[in-house]
């Protein structure tokens, strides 16, 4: 998506995946998230174009309760490193969700990890009530994760709130869109399987803006 700017961030939240949205919406609550969480974040963040100077103004000021000495000397240095400009100057890449899902399980008071694999089922089901997915897809999307297919039951995800996003904000659909009864649902369901939360972010950018 081209580079992007700090403040950029809270408006393309639209385009993230749950598990970036949440690590999002708890760094806004607590003006801090732990060192799992600000990994895969961070990692994110680089990933849809957040240069390392934005990247060290959008953590700065996200975590405002701490003085710039205090943010310099206990953060920085950890966000400098994952765009490889310290230590062992490793250019570390966004996580993968089979990453995600496989290591690190979140403890309490963690907010990283995959919201269709950590999640209890209740917070799962009032995570997409609060997003509109009705009843019926809510079942279908919980019963993928009892079956542990955590990242079809994400790319389910992606197809209802893209297609109903289009709907009500779209009033000239391009070709495809109205095919047959289906509304929106067959154009974003040519979709791949969901395989990287950069993935998900830049499909759903591409085809919203
Ligand atoms: Fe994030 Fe991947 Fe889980 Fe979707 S399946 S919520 S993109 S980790």
């Amino acid at each position: 998506a081209g580079e992007i700017q700090a403040q950029d961030v809270d408006t393309l939240k639209v385009h993230m995946p749950l598990c970036m949205e949440h690590l999002h919406n708890e760094l806004r609550r607590e003006k801090h998230i732990r060192h799992f969480g600000r990994m895969q974040y961070g990692l994110f963040l680089k990933g849809i174009g957040l240069s390392l100077e934005q990247a060290l103004i959008f953590w700065q000021i996200a975590f405002e309760k701490l003085k710039p000495d205090e943010f310099n000397k206990q953060y920085a240095y950890n966000v400098r490193h994952s765009y490889g400009m310290e230590g062992k100057r490793t250019d570390y890449t966004p996580y993968s969700c089979r990453y995600i899902i496989q290591n690190n399980a979140p403890g309490p008071g963690d907010h990283h990890g995959c919201p269709f694999r950590h999640f209890s089922a209740p917070n799962l089901r009032a995570t997409m009530a609060s997003h509109q997915v009705d009843d019926f897809d809510t079942e279908d999307i919980l019963s993928l994760v009892q079956n542990r297919h955590y990242q079809i039951a994400c790319t389910r995800y992606y197809e209802v709130t893209r297609a109903k996003m289009l709907d009500i904000s779209t009033e000239n659909l391009k070709g495809g869109a109205m095919n047959g009864g289906q509304g929106n649902a067959g154009m974003v369901a040519s979709l791949e399987s969901i395989e990287h939360p950069n993935q998900f972010f830049e499909q759903s950018y591409l085809l919203l803006k």
